[in-house]
């Protein structure tokens, strides 16, 4: 860290809310819960994923989404993807699938265990106003597109988007600047990185306790970092892993019914018409 380095603070520690959704699928929700409605840019982030098929396998069937981006990174079994354009993809442990909604996707997700076991993450990020409406685009991430890093000693990076060094990963945010790398730091190490303060910033914390900018973290839980324009990370005993991800603001209004986000609610009404009138647009 350089002298002129503020530390960014820990403005918020939020405890996951469980909580059902799809057609019985048990999760995690840190955002789009009433103690985190929205962290601009991003309108959600779900933890799910267990030992216990029936908490997952009915899954998230057929459903609309509009004017945001889904990012879903699997740990471990995987995820089943179809749109209704019959577009199919599995994203198998390692990999992320990010998905554009654009103007339009209707899709389905189907967890699958390996061993009955499977976990995953999914965020949800809102687009621009000027890109609501784009034509719906689909990144398949494989596991070995993702570069593996060690930034500094006792630190190990999945750089999934955004830079590290001279090194970019693989995911690209529709609206640019988007940052998201899965972290783990070893016990008594610590992993420094520059964060500008125009950024949204937060850390979910899924393994391990650490030191995150000075506070003791549990996990689960996730930590929106403030005002700073650096992140400092000690591992506690038994290591600690996170995804940090960071987005600049939209600073737009924000019109929202479930997976379908727009600026006004005439928006959200046009595109419950179309899906009624059955022309809303597949994908297509
Ligand atoms: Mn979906």
């Amino acid at each position: 860290m350089s002298g002129q380095s503020a530390l960014r603070k820990v403005e918020k520690v939020i405890e996951p809310v469980r909580m059902t959704d799809g057609a019985g699928v048990k999760l995690r929700r840190c955002i789009g819960t009433q103690a985190l409605d929205y962290l601009d840019p991003f309108l959600q982030f779900d933890h799910f994923g267990s030992h216990s098929p029936e908490e997952y396998q009915r899954g998230f069937p057929m459903h609309p989404h509009r004017g945001l981006e889904t990012i879903t990174y699997v740990l471990a079994g995987k995820v089943k993807h179809k749109d209704s354009l019959g577009k199919k993809e599995e994203i198998i442990a390692g990999d992320v699938q990010w998905m554009t909604a654009g103007r339009g996707v209707v899709h389905e997700e189907m967890p699958q265990g390996i061993g009955n076991h499977m976990e995953a993450f999914q965020l949800w990020v809102n687009l621009p106003a000027s890109l609501k409406m784009s034509p719906p685009r689909y990144q398949e991430i494989k596991d070995a597109r993702i570069p593996w890093m060690n930034p500094m000693k006792g630190v190990t990076v999945r750089l999934i988007a955004g830079q590290i060094g001279g090194v970019t990963g693989p995911g690209v945010g529709a609206a640019g600047s988007l940052l998201l790398m899965d972290v783990t730091v070893d016990c008594d190490h610590v992993f420094d990185y520059s964060l500008s303060s125009d950024l949204t910033a937060f850390a979910y914390v899924f393994k391990g306790s650490g030191e995150y900018c000075g506070t003791l973290i549990e996990p689960a839980r996730l930590v929106v970092f403030g005002e700073g324009d650096c992140i400092s990370i000690k591992g506690g005993l038994h290591r600690t892993r996170f995804l940090l991800a960071a987005g600049k603001p939209l600073k737009e209004p924000v019109a929202r019914f479930g997976p379908l986000v727009m600026n006004s609610n005439a928006e959200i009404e046009q595109a419950l018409r179309e899906i009624r009138n059955q022309t809303f647009p597949n994908g297509r």
